[in-house]
């Protein structure tokens, strides 16, 4: 990946813009009950979703404005056929120091040893339990197995792993400490993310396990979480643990507690922009890239969109239109 140091772009609160999550599918093969409803959701024509060459274009333009790191998210990012090769692509791309994916594993193993070849230092893993049934009941689908596969793969090739999983209510509090558990002999990040509302309208969110909850559940039984220094940007807080050889993290999704330092936007699969996870979605790129606009165009209406971002989660939440956020599934907006 190349050492070309762009120029950074600073939004109106004096963040700099340095982090792409970029949704590469809406499409998934799992169904996550906190994330889409059991039938799924109304997946994109794919004619509307952004091609990989068009999404290279906006990763040259965006890495000119400052952005270092992308990562692949969606959907299921290996849903989507060729995947690989794309990344290789974009790890070629000049500025991009850091290419990175979120995925739920079902599908990484076999890719892993190509993904350590090009250069991927760190890959987060969605596991919410460690037992097969509540999986397949959070999940509805029976593919622990393969996702145990795709962990120790990235282990054996010398990847680091972070573990995301959500904390539900009623659903996996118990599976929090042998997750935890994790840590002590591995070296892995296992980070417990408080549950958001966008779940394609499938349930109401409620939130009676927030970051202070766990991490007193998780103190209560193994002993003193120590912080470590966070970098800004850095979205979970992350502890060590006396004798663990791995840290445990902290992700306040819906608290918000992180936003001050947020260096973040999201592409979602149809080229959505947003500068904030909670927001509607502040500008149509695929409209401007299917309309013929310029490499200068396209960086003019990032750099105005990027000028004109919400504080933080909750301003961008208040300037919604009127709209529920659980009519959004993070499958869509790329998590
Ligand atoms: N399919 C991939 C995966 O699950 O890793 C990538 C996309 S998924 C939408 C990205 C992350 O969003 C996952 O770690 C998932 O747990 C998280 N997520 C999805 N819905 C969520 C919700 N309602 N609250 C908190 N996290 C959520
Ligand atoms: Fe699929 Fe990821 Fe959503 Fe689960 S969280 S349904 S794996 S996109």
């Amino acid at each position: 990946m190349s050492a070309a140091v762009p120029s950074v772009l600073f939004d109106n609160h004096g963040r700099p813009l340095e982090y792409l999550r970029l949704a590469v599918t809406d499409r998934c093969n799992l169904r996550c009950f906190y994330c889409m409803p059991e039938e799924g959701i109304q997946y994109l024509p794919k004619q509307e979703l952004l091609t990989y060459e068009e999404m290279e274009r906006l990763v040259a333009i965006m890495a000119g404005l400052g952005v270092r790191k992308v990562r692949l998210t969606g959907g299921e990012p290996f849903v989507r056929r060729d995947l690989v090769p794309f990344m290789s692509r974009l790890s070629a791309i000049s500025g991009i120091e850091e290419l990175t994916l979120t995925t739920n594993g079902v599908l990484t193993a076999p890719h892993v040893p190509e993904l350590a070849r090009m250069g991927v230092k760190a890959v987060n893993l969605s596991l919410d339990t460690l037992d097969r049934a509540r999986f397949a009941s959070i999940t509805r689908r029976d593919e622990l197995p393969r996702v145990l596969d795709t962990f120790y793969a990235l282990l054996a090739a010398g990847i680091r792993v972070k573990i995301n999983a959500v904390v539900m209510d009623g659903q996996n509090t118990q599976d929090l400490l042998p997750l935890a558990e994790l840590t002590r002999d591995l070296p892995v990040d296992v980070r417990f993310i408080e549950e958001m509302p966008f779940n394609g309208g499938s349930h109401a969110a409620t939130l009676p396990w927030n970051h202070t909850r766990i991490r007193e559940h998780l103190e209560l039984n193994l002993g003193t979480l120590t912080p470590v220094a966070t970098r800004p940007g850095d979205t979970a807080s992350h502890y060590t643990v006396a004798g663990h050889q791995g840290r445990l993290g902290i992700i306040a999704a819906y608290s918000r507690t992180f936003c001050g330092t947020c260096n973040r936007i999201r592409l979602t699969a149809e080229g959505g922009l947003k500068t904030c996870l909670y927001d509607q979605g502040v500008l149509d790129i695929r409209a401007l890239l299917r309309g013929g606009a310029s490499d200068a165009d396209i960086v003019a209406a990032l750099t105005s969109a990027f000028r004109h971002r919400a504080a933080n989660g909750f301003e961008a939440e208040r300037q919604r239109p009127l709209h529920q956020l659980s009519f959004e599934s993070m499958s869509t907006i790329g998590g």
